[in-house]
């Protein structure tokens, strides 16, 4: 069966927020397996046939014009691992000899394992919800958490430069959550765990979106706490 073209349904040309240290172009696809209540991509995940697609040649196009001084490319989503096309997708970024960090919510690690294997990944930065008891509720979708688990191994055991980002929404993580998890990366050996702020802005529900966030005090208590366990570091709270 011929592999369906991956649909781009988004374009920064030029970022510095989407790979730490790196000036990058980012590219977002369409769709997701999971519709965490939190999430800040809601049409890109709902409707993405809604968004028009941007063609292939036009960021061919840019990247290889901007060769001389773009660090990488960032392909991100939605979940990008859902599609067949991904590979083929990767396969063109890496032919005009860049760097790739993809992002992903771990729920596909066969994909991920063979991305890895066919050296079209350079940087993998994957979410994790919460623990794995609760991701029924911090995802409002029914996933074998093995999964979860699966995922985050195998990219803390591949050689290759990771992160694990952890979105702290209250009701949905909590410290006792978060501290598991550091815990569970630092006996693995990973690399990074990034806690990030949450965003009650255009959340996919509404009700969500009246949580208050934790105080930056409190986040930045908690990274000292995860430290211990695993270098972590707070990302988007000012
Ligand atoms: S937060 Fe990520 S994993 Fe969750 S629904 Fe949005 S794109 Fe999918």
């Amino acid at each position: 069966m011929p592999t369906k073209a991956i649909e781009i349904k988004g374009f920064i040309p030029v970022t510095m927020l989407d790979w730490d240290g790196k000036l990058a172009s980012t590219l977002f696809v369409g769709g997701c397996n999971l519709r965490c209540p939190f999430c800040q991509n809601a049409p890109l995940v709902t409707c993405p046939e809604s968004i028009p697609n941007v063609e292939w040649k036009e960021v061919e196009k840019h990247l290889k014009a901007k060769k001389s001084w773009l660090d990488g490319c960032v392909v991100t989503g939605g979940e990008p691992t859902i599609h067949s096309g991904l590979k083929n997708l990767l396969s063109g970024i890496k032919k005009l000899e860049y760097p790739v960090k993809l992002d992903t919510n771990g729920t596909l690690p066969r994909v991920l394992r063979q991305l890895i294997q066919d050296k079209l990944v350079d940087f993998i930065a994957m979410d994790i919800k919460t623990t794995l008891p609760k991701y029924l509720l911090a995802t409002r979708t029914k996933i074998e958490t093995e999964v979860i688990k699966e995922s985050i191994n195998l990219i803390s055991k591949s050689g290759i430069g990771h992160e694990f980002r952890t979105t702290v929404v209250p009701g949905f993580v909590e410290r006792e959550d978060i501290l598991e998890v550091a815990k569970y990366l630092g006996h693995l050996g990973a690399k990074r765990y990034v806690l990030q702020q949450f965003n009650p802005r255009t959340v996919l529900d509404p009700k969500v979106g009246k949580i208050k966030p934790f105080s930056r005090k409190y986040l930045l208590k908690l990274v000292k706490e995860c430290n211990k366990f695993v270098p972590t570091k707070l990302r988007g709270a000012g």
